[in-house]
């Protein structure tokens, strides 16, 4: 079987981006400070970041003939024994390209997903990746790929005939179409265990990667007390119930980061995962204020929750990492937010008291207090009632039994079907 490109612990790299006139400088630098940090995260050594201005992009080369040589020479002088470009490249340019530089070619999506295929750790986090992999390699299947595939020891001994490409192809296809069967399946059971947490009150953790998302997770797990475990064993370890306090019970999930240039096949395959994001009643948008781009990281997320129709979804704004700030807050950049921001520091544990309690507060907004007679031949609705809510106060009368309870509005509505048409106060 062909294997994408996996990094090795060490591997020095050159980064190489390019820099059309419709984009700013700004942006080029970042993305490729960006892609830095992606090759370190991946194991690599990064030597040196180079940017090409261009008109356009150059068809065999991706960027100019000259540039390459100059890239080349300095693989040679600096030692590097890989070249990373921060856009896709075609089967046919990194053909090309290692031709005259001698070396392995990877692009950023190639990165990426060697990243996703290291940290992925439930059966679907694998096979949601692995899927992507594949999606990605399948249009590579070249025989310039196929020359690259050997180099990188990923192909057996036989030449790559285009009849052994063909059957390979079959192959791929086969492996993808039984990989997407085996995400329904996942997805069904997903559905089935949304079914059973619809009562929880859900908070989503959102930011773009790296700004402390797992670490706030771990933390505020740590600080609570999980409740309930085994209900929910076959939850994904992204996914835990936290209880605040008797009236304060949540389900917390980890999403994964948002990046710039994401691969379009991871997005797509990762789509369940982010409709988890869908499904809350509440994102925490979590920034790292120690970041020199946080305004624009900001702006990032605010985009991919447009695009996933979650933009009017209330949110809560956290700033992370304060520890790491020297002087003034940065505010001045941000853009501007409805609610008031909280502080904290995730790895430190600072504000994260701060936090619960605006949680709490918000939770308390969201939901309200009802009264409710059930009478006697109704009682067997009681336990819904204990499930959908919080009783507070309950006292029996001759006719049945009359109960105050504090639950999310539209679960108040569902109660209020059920007692038959009772009024709520
Ligand atoms: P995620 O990608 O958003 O899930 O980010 P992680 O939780 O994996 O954290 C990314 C990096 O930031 C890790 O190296 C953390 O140790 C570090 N980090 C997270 N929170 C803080 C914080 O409050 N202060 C500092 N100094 N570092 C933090
Ligand atoms: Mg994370």
């Amino acid at each position: 079987m062909y294997q994408l490109h996996k990094l090795r612990w060490q591997e020095k790299a050159i980064l190489v981006g390019v820099k059309l006139p419709q984009v700013n400088r700004f942006a080029a630098e970042d993305s490729l400070a960006e892609l830095s940090l992606l090759a370190k995260t991946a194991g690599a050594e990064v030597l040196e970041s180079i940017i090409q201005d261009r008109k356009k992009i150059d068809a065999g080369l991706f960027i100019g003939k000259g540039k390459v040589e100059q890239i080349k020479q300095l693989c040679l002088d600096r030692g590097a024994n890989l070249v990373i470009f921060d856009d896709d490249l075609s089967p046919g340019q990194i053909f090309n390209l290692e031709k005259i530089l001698d070396l392995k070619v990877i692009d950023r999506s190639c990165l990426v997903l060697d990243i996703f295929a290291k940290r992925a750790k439930t059966a679907e986090a694998k096979i949601q990746v692995e899927l992507a992999q594949l999606q990605y390699l399948l249009p590579r299947l070249t025989r310039g790929w196929l020359h690259l595939s050997r180099q990188w020891g990923g192909i057996g001994t036989k030449g790559p005939g285009e009849t052994q490409l063909e059957v390979d192809r079959r192959v791929i296809k086969k492996k993808i179409g039984d990989l997407k069967g085996k995400l329904v399946k996942i997805d069904k059971e997903r559905q089935t265990q949304r079914k059973k947490r619809e009562d929880f009150f859900k908070v989503a953790l959102v930011g773009y990667t790296n700004v402390g998302k797992s670490t706030l997770f771990n933390q505020l797990t740590k600080a609570t007390v999980p409740v309930e475990e085994k209900l929910f064993s076959t939850l994904d370890s992204f996914t835990r119930i936290l209880r605040f306090s008797r009236n304060h019970n949540i389900l917390l999930t980890d999403t994964v980061g948002f990046i710039r240039k994401l691969p379009h096949h991871l997005v797509a395959s990762f789509r369940s995962t982010l409709d988890e994001v869908k499904l809350a009643d509440l994102l925490l948008h979590i920034v790292d204020i120690s970041h020199p781009n946080f305004p624009q990281q900001m702006e990032k997320v605010s985009q991919i929750l447009k695009e996933l129709d979650c933009s009017s979804k209330p949110t809560l704004l956290v700033f992370n990492k304060i520890d790491k700030l020297k002087g003034d807050l940065p505010l001045g950049l941000c853009p501007s937010y409805e609610n008031e921001p909280i502080f904290i520091s995730a790895e430190k544990g600072i504000g994260l008291a701060n936090l619960i309690a605006s949680l709490e507060l918000f939770m308390d907004e969201q939901s309200c207090e009802a009264e409710v007679f059930l009478k006697k031949e109704d009682l067997n609705l009681l336990p819904s009632f204990y499930k959908l809510g919080i009783v507070t106060q309950t006292e029996m009368k001759d006719e049945g039994l009359n109960l105050k309870i504090r639950a999310k509005k539209w679960n108040l509505e569902k109660l209020k079907g059920l007692a038959n048409g009772e009024d709520f106060a």
